[in-house]
């Protein structure tokens, strides 16, 4: 890995991509690019070992049995870890989420996850599909969240991480709130290229690992026209 570029690396690919994941890596990649930010990707699989220099890692959806094996081998591995203790961002997608936590279910089973994020993960009784969407943290100072839900978990918080939006539209982690974030970690229910649907999400996390205090805005007209239209086909009549 090189000193001065921003490197960028997808965690598990092969077991952790339900929903075109891949599309994030993309995205952060190409914004940071228009930005004239030299990025590397880095797609690391479950049978190699996690680098823990890089700046922002990126951890997608998958079912129950591949994502129980994704939390031991990263447990085993401590990579992450490592990373996050040395200040990378990180963002987390559904099962990538779940696992962050303390604990998760999958296939029936009560899973340890890594702890990285102070929530813990149970089965609902329904499972949630469908559009999601909220109002992101004021904090965080980004549009409305939407996206695309599909889990069987609910998620709950505890005091050291804060919900990532107030859910307007669908579930989320309970009905009332939508992902998490602490620190420089973000995650969150709205599906596979999530960045896709939310670029701020993506400049979020090139601020976080740059320190840049703003970036130059890019052309956005196409992802604010669908959010528009998603929060408008929300609103009732
Ligand atoms: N297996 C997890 C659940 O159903 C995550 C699913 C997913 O990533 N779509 O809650």
């Amino acid at each position: 890995m090189s000193t001065e570029a921003l490197r960028i690396v997808w965690i598990y690919p092969d077991l952790l991509s339900t929903y075109g994941d891949r599309g994030n890596m993309l995205i952060l990649a190409r914004r940071a690019a228009e930005r004239g930010i030299p990025a590397e990707t880095y797609e690391v699989r479950s049978d190699q070992s996690m680098p823990h220099t890089a700046d922002i890692y990126l951890i997608g959806g998958g079912e129950d049995g591949p994502q129980a094996l994704a939390a031991q081998r990263l447990i085993a591995d401590g990579g992450l870890h490592q990373a996050v203790a040395q200040g990378a961002a990180v963002l987390s997608i559904c099962a990538g989420y779940q696992l962050l936590g303390h604990s998760f279910f999958a296939k029936g089973a009560k899973c340890a996850g890594l702890g990285l994020l102070d929530i813990t993960s149970d089965r609902g009784e329904t499972r949630a599909v469908g559009e999601l969407r909220g109002e992101i943290d004021p904090r965080l100072g980004l549009p409305a969240l939407t996206g695309f839900e599909n889990h069987g978990g609910r998620t709950h918080l505890g005091a050291h991480a804060a919900p990532l939006a107030r859910v307007t539209g669908g579930i989320g982690n309970d009905g009332q709130t939508e992902g998490a974030w602490a620190g420089k970690i973000l995650g969150t229910y709205s599906h596979g290229p999530a960045l896709a649907r939310n670029p701020a999400i993506a400049d979020l996390l090139l601020r976080w690992a740059t320190g840049a205090d703003r970036l130059a805005p890019l052309d956005d007209t196409w992802a604010d026209r669908l959010r528009s239209e998603r929060l408008a086909a929300a609103t009732p009549a």
